[in-house]
């Protein structure tokens, strides 16, 4: 392509972009794709002739358009939040447009320090203080799993240089929540913890983590002869948004000399709303925590933030110093590559400073505190009607809902529950996401795409009562 071509097409991609957002809520939310239909449409070879790049265009409409879930649709209630701003969008786009990488401050001195004040920005917009240190990461996975690193090393007091995990006498025990994320599990696996080594530490009737059982699992290990390494709590766990309780897990994390990161890969992106902030209260006796902007704050997937207190050690662990990326700037800046796995480095820092800029904080927190206020109209909803129930608190914009008709039976509930959120799903109407929740399924309704309005709420709430009436005959 020339520049010119280059400029001709982009435009096209842009339009057809802009019309896709125009028209999205056209879209049946969740396609009626099967297993295969798309891997049909395709050649399996690939084209040995270069392709006219109108043909590709038109795939986009034949081939991609039909066979996706609208994740930017008003209806899309699914799992969590993943919202592309429009700025976020062409901040990304121009990322690959540069075509430039970060393997230390010299390879383009921007990227990293643009990163490092827009992460510091964002350590303001939540209320950290000066004390943290952050950095971008693709996901909330690999900051946990760094996280995790990091403890791993500082409880062997850096084994890594030694014989690492293989070398340690005890085991190392990591303590998580029934409520916590699977990345947390995956995590410790990755970093070697092993998942005889990972305690799942029970939860409350509000799916937050029981600090006295926490302790009590702890006690048990010492005396067993383990020796604890780190907590993950959970603010915002991933089935009900639960919240564990930070300060009391931090007295105890602290008490045992334990690494303590917190998971506030959704919910953190609420942390700028200072009325919300109870939410994680002793949060600054943390070592570490992770923020996915790319969830309901509106930067277009992947742009995870990971913070800690102690710069130094998450570069003792992270750092690799090959010659050739060695430079005479090095005394004086930071090479971000020795804060994570990675070597090279996109561009992240441009959607992220493209976002917070054009909405403004102020911008971002009207949005959030909308989805808060959209997500108690519907709570109120549910809880007006008869036999409808809402399972967990509502501390943020996803609301988890069962419907236990009298006419159905309690062994039936959780196929029923199942079966009503799957019609809902194949309307095309809207989309939500069934989870269990304490041994039960239950259906939550996350809020807060860019676009969803009251109406969307009332459509919702309708689609899903009407599903489920058809079907109560059925499992009666
Ligand atoms: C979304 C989410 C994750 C995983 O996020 P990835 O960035 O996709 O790895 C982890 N924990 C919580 C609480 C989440 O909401």
């Amino acid at each position: 392509m020339t520049p010119e071509e280059f400029r001709r097409r982009g435009h096209e991609i842009i339009d057809w972009l802009a019309d896709y957002h125009a028209k999205i809520s056209d879209f049946p939310v969740q396609p009626a794709t099967l297993p295969g239909d798309v891997k049909a449409m395709l050649p399996a070879m690939p084209p040995v002739q270069a392709e006219g790049f109108d043909q590709i265009v038109a795939d986009l409409d034949k081939v991609v358009l039909p066979n996706i879930s609208h994740w930017q649709h008003p209806r899309f209630f699914g799992y969590f939040p993943s919202n592309s701003l429009g700025s976020g969008i062409l901040g990304d786009l121009v990322s690959s447009g540069l075509g430039i990488l970060g393997l230390s401050w010299q390879s383009s001195p921007a990227i990293t320090e643009i990163e490092e004040v827009t992460v510091d920005w964002f350590r303001q917009m939540v209320g950290l203080s000066s004390e943290w240190f952050g950095v971008i990461n693709d996901t909330a996975s690999t900051s946990t799993l760094v996280a995790l690193l990091c403890a791993r090393e500082k409880t062997t007091s850096f084994s890594l240089a030694r014989g690492g995990l293989q070398a340690q006498t005890n085991p190392l025990i990591i303590y998580t929540s029934s409520s916590a994320h699977s990345s947390v599990e995956k995590a410790a696996l990755l970093a070697g913890f092993g998942r005889e080594n990972v305690r799942m530490v029970s939860v409350d009737d509000q799916f937050a983590m029981d600090p006295t059982a926490l302790e009590d699992a702890i006690d048990a290990d010492i005396r067993s002869g383990f020796t604890p390494c780190a907590v993950v709590a959970a603010v915002g766990g991933t089935a009900t948004v639960s919240v564990d309780p930070v300060s009391k897990v931090a007295r105890i994390a602290r008490k045992h000399g334990l690494w303590l990161h917190i998971d506030a890969a959704m919910a953190g992106n609420a942390m700028i709303l200072p009325e919300l902030r109870w939410m994680w209260e002793g949060i600054e006796d943390a070592d570490s925590v992770v923020i996915n902007a790319h969830k309901w704050l509106g930067v277009p997937f992947d742009c995870s933030l990971y913070f800690v207190r102690d710069e130094s050690h998450l570069l003792r662990v992270m750092s690799a110093d090959p010659s050739f990326l060695q430079s005479k700037a090095d005394e004086k800046v930071r090479n971000l590559r020795n804060t994570g796995i990675p070597l090279g480095r996109r561009f992240r820092a441009l959607k992220l400073w493209f976002t917070i800029r054009e909405q403004g904080v102020s911008g971002l927190q009207a949005r959030l505190r909308r989805d808060i206020s959209l997500a108690q109209d519907l709570r109120s909803k549910v809880e007006a009607t008869p036999d409808w129930e809402v399972i967990a608190p509502v501390v943020l914009q996803t609301v988890c809902i069962v419907y236990r008709p009298k006419s159905v039976p309690p062994d039936r509930l959780d196929d029923f529950t199942r079966a009503w959120a799957h019609a809902v799903n194949t309307s095309g109407q809207a989309y939500i996401t069934p989870a269990t929740a304490a041994g039960h399924w239950m259906v939550r309704v996350s809020i807060g795409t860019i676009t969803t309005a009251a109406s969307d709420i009332e459509m919702v709430w309708r689609t899903i009562q009407e599903a489920a009436a058809v079907l109560v005959p059925e499992f009666s």
